[in-house]
């Protein structure tokens, strides 16, 4: 490699103290490069953006991205991925020096500059990265020759495979085939194939020289767009599918395949872009998932309906605590649970004092209205999962206690009379208070099978009465005086 070649270099010298770029601008003017200058990073991207260097010099202390933050942006996208970068610093620590590599630099300067170093770190990068890009072209006709040769082997025993039938098989292919030219600034189409012709009702002269995105008419917020844009930028192929308009205005889902073509020098030349109509597909895929929508829509609702009838058939619709037949069903497994388990369950049955009195004093709409918040009262009285409280009948109220003793079934009646009494719900015709007040039969047994659960309610029946007759307001049980 000779001087001469190295010397025509383009370097771009990223620093922003004015006197250290200068110094460094005419070392390297010196011996013959062409420099161009950045003093920050934002003004760097886009120097680089403008044309591509051969070589960055940057410095690591730069106004907004610094340094090593370019450097990242650099390393990160495949056009200005293999620009070497050479880090200036005033720092001669080890560790910046690491960091430095470990983003991608090839090699690192420390201020003050001397000539004679910065020239020779310089030089020995731009020949580096020539060799380099003579093995890139290299690569790359090795890379066509090996396609061809595939391609040959592919057609094997078949030499009258040529241009003119691959011409053929293009023209023939259902597929739309477009290519672009790259190298124009936007992207023009020089080439549909009849297949194109017959999806889009637009022929090869009435596109030729027009970028592809009036095929999305005003149809451009698709994300899918954004995403194609990001790949073309990138020169990564891709594949997305589009809402795309034919000539007579009518839409169709177009799969497109995009695919950038090189030259022999790694050039991007030329876009080959590969569309099939899918828009039967797509609407069958919209359809079907129109119908999962409905069926699981369908689906919760009859869970609802479910919750809903479980519901009616088991709450008082006044009260909502449990009705009569969930306290019986209810009843009649825990007898049959404790009968084995030989544990005891108690009932306490309540009953509204001068119910009637209270319906003709305030009026059966207040009557339904005390009914409620007596409910209440009776489930603020009991705590245990298993307690149930259920409206019996009428005026009438159970608490079932399963594994309670009398006991403890005693100690939840006088909190359900207390709550009651609490409520101080006036009822002025009551011979008892002048506020609602309830009496209750409490009854404990060890259930056993060959006793039938009514056994328990007659037995706290009988108490709800002696209850009545000792005053009402009060709680008896089988100890009770
Ligand atoms: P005691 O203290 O002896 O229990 O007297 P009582 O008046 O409460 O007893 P009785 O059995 O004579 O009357 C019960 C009343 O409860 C009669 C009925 O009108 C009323 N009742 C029953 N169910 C409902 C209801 O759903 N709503 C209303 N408002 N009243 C009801
Ligand atoms: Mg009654
Ligand atoms: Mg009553």
């Amino acid at each position: 490699m000779n001087n001469k070649a190295t010397h025509k270099a383009d370097i771009l010298v990223v620093e922003d103290q004015l006197d250290n770029l200068k110094l460094l601008s005419n070392i390297l003017w010196d011996e013959g490069y062409q420099v161009r200058q950045a003093i920050d990073g934002e003004m760097a991207l886009i120097a680089i953006d403008t044309k591509y260097p051969d070589l960055i010099l940057l410095d690591i202390k730069i106004p907004r991205l610094d340094g090593y933050q370019l450097c990242q942006t650099l390393k990160a996208k495949e056009t200005t991925a293999n620009i070497p970068v050479i880090f200036l610093s005033a720092f001669d620590e080890l560790w910046e020096k690491v960091k430095a590599f470990e983003m991608g630099a090839v090699d690192y300067i420390t201020k003050p500059y001397q000539a004679p170093e910065v020239l020779a770190r310089v030089e020995n990068q731009v020949k580096l990265s020539l060799l380099q890009k003579q093995l890139k072209a290299h690569n790359n006709i090795l890379q066509r020759q090996l396609d061809l040769t595939e391609a040959a082997q592919e057609f094997h025993g078949q030499p009258q495979i040529d241009a003119y039938l691959l011409h053929q098989a293009i023209k023939a292919t259902y597929n739309g085939i477009i290519i672009t030219d790259a190298t124009q600034s936007d992207n023009p189409i020089i080439y549909v194939n009849p297949g194109f012709e017959r999806m889009t009702g637009y022929s090869l002269e009435e596109v030729k020289g027009k970028n592809c995105r009036f095929l999305q008419g005003n149809d451009r917020n698709q994300p899918e767009i954004l995403y194609m844009k990001t790949c073309l930028q990138e020169h990564r192929q891709c594949f997305i599918t589009i809402r795309n308009y034919r000539k007579d205005g009518s839409m169709f889902w177009n799969e497109v395949s995009l695919s950038p073509v090189k030259d022999e020098s790694g050039k991007l030349v030329y876009y080959i872009g590969v569309q099939t109509d899918v828009t039967v597909r797509k609407r069958v895929e919209e359809e079907r998932q129109r119908y999962e929508a409905s069926v699981q829509k369908m689906n919760q609702e009859l869970h609802e309906l479910n919750t809903k009838l479980h519901r009616l058939a088991n709450l008082d619709g006044l009260t909502e605590v449990a009705n009569r037949r969930c306290f019986d069903d209810c009843l009649e497994q825990e007898w049959r649970r404790l009968s084995r388990e030989e544990k005891p369950i108690s009932l306490i049955l309540g009953d509204i004092d001068y119910f009637k009195r209270f319906n003709d004093t305030y009026g059966h709409l207040q009557g339904d209205d005390c009914l409620k918040q007596v409910a209440k009262a009776l489930s603020k009285g009991v705590h245990r999962p298993a307690d149930l409280v259920a409206r019996f009948g009428g005026e009438e109220f159970a608490v079932l206690l399963p594994n309670t003793p009398a006991f403890g079934a005693m100690q939840v009646a006088q909190k359900i009379l207390e709550e009651i009494r609490q409520l101080q719900i006036p009822h002025k015709a009551s011979q008892a208070k002048p506020y609602v007040t309830m009496s209750l039969g409490v009854a404990t047994v060890i259930p056993s099978l060959d006793l039938p659960p009514k056994t328990l309610i007659d037995t706290a029946d009988g108490y709800l009465f002696q209850a009545k007759n000792q005053g009402r307001d009060r709680a008896i049980d089988g100890d009770s005086p």
